[in-house]
C-alpha cells in the first residue's frame, strides 16, 4: 500500500484545493442562491457523477482522483456532490450499465442535476435481508405490465417523482434470483398509494408503497425480463467511491468531542472524564482501523483485482461506531440527553435524535447479522448458515 500521491494525482488535489478556495470561503453560508452557485459550478466541473462515462454527462475520472475529491471536499465541510442520493448511488450506475439510449437520455442528465429524487423499491414485509424472495406480482398485457403488491420501508417515497423497483415477473422458478425484473416507475401512476411510517424519533422519513393494478409501460423496464436481480447486485457493486470513506465519523466523533469540551458537570469538562476519554481514544482507534481497511480495499481495486466481500467488514465496524456514538453523546450530555426540543435542549436535541436514528446505517443495506454470515461464510470459509 502506498500513500504517497503520483504527480498528477498531487495536481488533481491542488485543482480541488484551490477551487475550493474560490467557491467555498470560510463560513459560507448555506443559503439557497449560495447553493444555486455552487451546484452550477462543481456541474459544470463534471464532479457530480465524477466516474460516470462522458458520453451520459459524468466526468469520466478514475478511483483515486474520485477518493481525493471526496476527502477534500469532506475537510472543508462542503455540501455534497449532488442532491439526487440514491439517483447517484444506484439508479445512475444502473442505467447507464443496463439502460436503452432513450433511458439514458431522459434520466440520466436530471439525476446529474438534482432535478427530483427517486426511491427504491426492494423490500417486502417479508422480503427484506432474503431480498430474492420478494413476491410483488407483475404480469405483462400488451406494451404494459401491471404491478400488484407492497414494498416497505421505502426511504423518501413521499417526496420522489419516479422509483427504482424490483418485481416479480415469473413464479416458477429453479433459483430464487430468476424471474425478478426490474422497472422505473412514475410515483404518480394511478394505483400507488404511499403511506408515511413514522420511526422513533417522531419523524417519517419511510414508507409502505401499495400497488394495486399500477400500469408500467414495457419500454420502462430497465435490462431484460427476469434480470432484476442482476440489475441490482452489479449496480450496488458498481458503487466503488465509498468504499474508503470514514469522513461522516470523523467528523462525528469531532463533534462529540466538542459536546464533551463544552459540557460541565461536577464543575469540569467531560474531556476530562477518564472513562469518557478512553472511549473517544476506543472510537478513534477503531475510525483509524476502518479508514486503513478501506485502503487496502481501494488499493485492490486499483490493480485491477475484485473487490469480494471485504466491504462487509467496514459496514459492521460502522454499524456499531454509530451505536457507540450515539450512547456516549448522551452520557455525555446526562439527564438532559432526552430533550428532543425547547431551549433546553443541547444542540436543539441532535443527538437525541442522532441516538434514534441508528436504524438507517445500521440496518439499510444490509443488517449485521447478514455482515457477519458474509464474513464467516465468504471470507473466514465457515459454514453456511
Ligand atoms: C432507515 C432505513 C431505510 C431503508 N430504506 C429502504 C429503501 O429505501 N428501500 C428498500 O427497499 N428498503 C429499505 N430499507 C429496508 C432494509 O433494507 C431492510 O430493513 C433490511 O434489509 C432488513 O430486512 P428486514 O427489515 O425485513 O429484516 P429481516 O430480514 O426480517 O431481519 C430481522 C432480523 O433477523 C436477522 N436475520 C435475518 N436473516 C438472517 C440470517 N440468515 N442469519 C442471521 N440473522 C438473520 C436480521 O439480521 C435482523 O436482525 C430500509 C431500512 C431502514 C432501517
Amino acid at each position: 500500500m502506498d500513500f504517497q500521491l503520483s504527480e498528477e494525482e498531487e495536481a488533481f488535489r491542488k485543482e480541488v484545493v484551490s477551487f475550493l478556495d474560490e467557491h467555498l470561503p470560510e463560513g459560507t453560508e448555506r443559503t439557497p442562491e449560495f447553493q444555486a452557485k455552487w451546484t452550477k459550478a462543481i456541474r459544470e466541473r463534471r464532479w457530480v457523477g465524477f466516474s460516470w462515462p462522458q458520453e451520459v454527462g459524468g466526468g469520466g475520472g478514475g478511483i483515486m482522483e474520485q477518493v481525493i475529491l471526496k476527502d477534500e471536499m469532506a475537510k472543508r465541510k462542503a455540501p455534497a456532490l449532488g442532491s439526487c442520493f440514491m439517483g447517484l448511488a444506484w439508479v445512475g450506475p444502473s442505467i447507464i450499465q443496463y439502460g436503452t439510449e432513450e433511458q439514458k437520455q431522459k434520466y440520466i442528465p436530471d439525476i446529474l442535476d438534482g432535478k427530483y429524487q427517486w426511491c427504491t423499491g426492494y423490500s417486502e414485509p417479508d422480503s427484506g435481508s432474503d431480498l430474492a424472495s420478494l413476491k410483488c406480482k407483475c404480469e405483462r398485457d400488451g406494451d404494459e405490465y401491471v404491478v400488484n403488491g407492497q414494498k416497505i420501508w421505502t426511504s423518501i417515497a413521499m417526496w420522489s417523482k419516479m422509483m427504482i423497483l424490483l418485481v416479480r415477473t415469473e413464479t416458477e422458478v429453479e433459483s430464487k434470483h430468476d424471474g425478478i425484473t426490474c422497472l422505473l416507475v412514475e410515483m404518480d401512476t394511478p394505483g400507488i398509494e404511499v403511506r408515511p411510517i413514522k420511526n422513533m424519533s417522531g419523524g417519517a422519513m419511510f414508507a409502505e408503497v401499495f400497488f394495486d393494478n399500477v400500469r408500467v409501460p414495457v419500454e420502462n423496464r430497465l435490462g431484460d425480463e427476469g434480470q432484476g436481480w442482476q440489475v441490482t447486485i452489479s449496480a450496488l457493486a458498481s458503487e466503488r467511491s465509498s468504499i474508503a470513506e470514514v469522513h461522516g465519523l470523523i467528523r462525528k466523533i469531532e463533534e462529540v468531542k466538542e459536546l464533551a469540551r463544552n459540557t460541565i458537570r461536577g464543575g469540569r469538562a467531560m474531556s476530562e472524564d477518564p472513562g469518557i476519554r478512553r472511549r473517544i481514544a476506543q472510537a478513534e482507534t477503531k475510525i483509524e482501523a476502518m479508514r486503513l481497511n478501506g485502503m487496502r480495499f481501494l488499493t485492490k481495486q486499483l490493480k485491477g483485482e475484485p473487490l469480494g466481500s471485504e466491504t462487509s467488514i467496514n459496514k459492521l465496524h460502522r454499524a456499531d461506531l454509530e451505536i457507540g456514538l450515539g450512547e456516549l453523546a448522551l452520557e455525555i450530555l446526562g439527564s438532559s440527553s432526552t430533550l428532543m426540543g425547547g431551549d433546553d435542549a443541547v444542540d436543539g436535541g441532535a443527538w437525541a435524535k442522532y441516538s434514534l436514528n441508528w436504524p438507517e446505517v445500521v440496518i439499510g443495506g444490509g443488517t449485521p447479522n447478514i455482515q457477519r454470515n458474509i464474513i464467516a461464510e465468504r471470507i473466514l470459509g465457515l459454514p453456511k448458515d
